[in-house]
């Protein structure tokens, strides 16, 4: 048994439940025991202690196709120097590290960016550290600089705690973790009339059947408001890449990871990675009722092959022929619909005054 899990039994024992929120808050971001506040979750291979495998691991291609998008947006926003570079939950800060030897080609770019992690695991800032010296860090979006500022984030909002609650004939209940038998399992909560905020309740499905499920994030509402109102008083845009729905969508997403392979959310607090889909349209929402304007939300192949991908695999392959085999298997886990290709979603927001953003075609809609 792990010991949050110890912990967390006792606690129900003495005071009953727990929200499944509050659940995930503890497994993930306990002091002690949280997943992240200890665990080293990334790798390729469960071989190397990783639990999961995020883009920018997969290949560098990932992070050099963010650069270039992120040089040719700050050039043709008017060059403004300094300008805020934001990256939300950089996890070992390989997305940044490979932004920023791409953004090279335009040393003005790289003169011109401060570089600012959002980032709460104190482990994974020390890793962050290693990689990309020159940031600065913080706990949340808030104490970004009064600059003009370009956020990406990639898989950060799937690791924000969610609620779920269950349709009830004459409400929602729900959903808490209790204790049975020395385990923890799921239960139904007393039934609630109105527990949404309206940004949830303007990005609901158009009919929700008894017994579905909704999940909420109140975090990802709250982190997503502060850095659409960062932009909307500073100026810039975000970018943020995630697993999710690209239309507003029920059901169960919550969901355990560990050594590569999927288990039970309830069984290892603190050992396993723990996510949610993150809900795409709600986080348009946000950033529309903020003011700024949203990109149509784009497959995350379309995006990479409308950034150029096939372009840089044959780069990258000429560079190093003896790669060729390695790179087209990237490109292919990054871009293939059966892949990363269609599950990842990603949204562009920016201020009003903003040129268009790149990679969001038409037909990604
Ligand atoms: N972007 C990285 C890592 C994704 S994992 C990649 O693509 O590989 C999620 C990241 O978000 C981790 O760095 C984790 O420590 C961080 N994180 C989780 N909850 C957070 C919070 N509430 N505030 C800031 N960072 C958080």
């Amino acid at each position: 048994m792990t010991p949050l899990k110890q912990i967390l039994l006792e606690e129900i024992a003495a005071n009953g439940p727990i929200a499944l929120v509050d659940f995930m808050q503890r497994a993930l971001a306990d002091p002690s025991h949280g997943y992240y506040m200890h665990r080293r979750p990334f790798g390729a291979t469960d071989t190397d202690g990783g639990d999961f495998i995020t883009a920018p691991d997969v290949s560098q291609m990932f992070g050099e196709l963010i650069g270039a998008w992120l040089a040719d947006l700050w050039m043709r926003m008017g060059q403004p120097s300094p300008f805020c570079l934001a990256e939300l939950g950089p996890g070992r800060g390989t997305l940044m590290a490979d932004i920023l030897r791409a953004a090279n080609v335009l040393p003005d770019f790289s003169a011109a960016a401060q570089v600012h992690f959002v980032e709460t695991s104190a482990a994974l800032r020390a890793a962050q550290k290693h990689l990309v010296p020159r940031a600065t860090w913080h706990d949340t979006p808030a104490t970004l600089p009064a600059l003009p500022t370009l956020i990406i984030g990639n898989e950060f909002f799937d690791a924000l705690p969610i609620q779920q609650y269950r349709k009830q004939t004459n409400g929602w209940s729900p959903v808490l973790v209790t204790a049975k038998d020395n385990n923890l399992v799921f239960a139904d909560g007393e039934i609630e009339v109105a527990p949404f905020s309206d940004a949830l309740m303007a990005c609901l499905p158009d009919t929700v059947e008894h017994g579905d499920i909704v999940e909420c994030a109140p975090m990802v509402e709250t982190t997503m408001q502060v850095a659409a109102h960062h932009i909307a008083t500073h100026g810039g845009a975000a970018l943020l890449i995630d697993y999710g729905h690209a239309a507003p969508a029920c059901g169960d997403s919550f969901q355990a990871m560990r050594g590569h392979g999927f288990v039970d959310p309830l069984a290892e607090p603190g050992l396993a990675d723990l996510t949610a889909h993150v809900n795409f349209p709600l986080l348009a929402h946000i950033a529309e009722t903020a003011g700024l304007t949203a990109a149509p939300i784009a497959e995350q192949g379309r995006f990479l092959e409308a950034l150029g991908l096939s372009l840089r695999a044959q780069q990258l392959t000429q560079l190093s022929p003896g790669r060729e085999i390695d790179i087209q298997s990237e490109r292919h886990r990054l871009a293939a619909p059966q892949e990363m290709g269609s599950l990842f979603k990603v949204l562009g927001v920016a201020h009003k005054d903003m040129p268009m953003l790149a990679g969001f075609l038409p037909e990604s809609m």
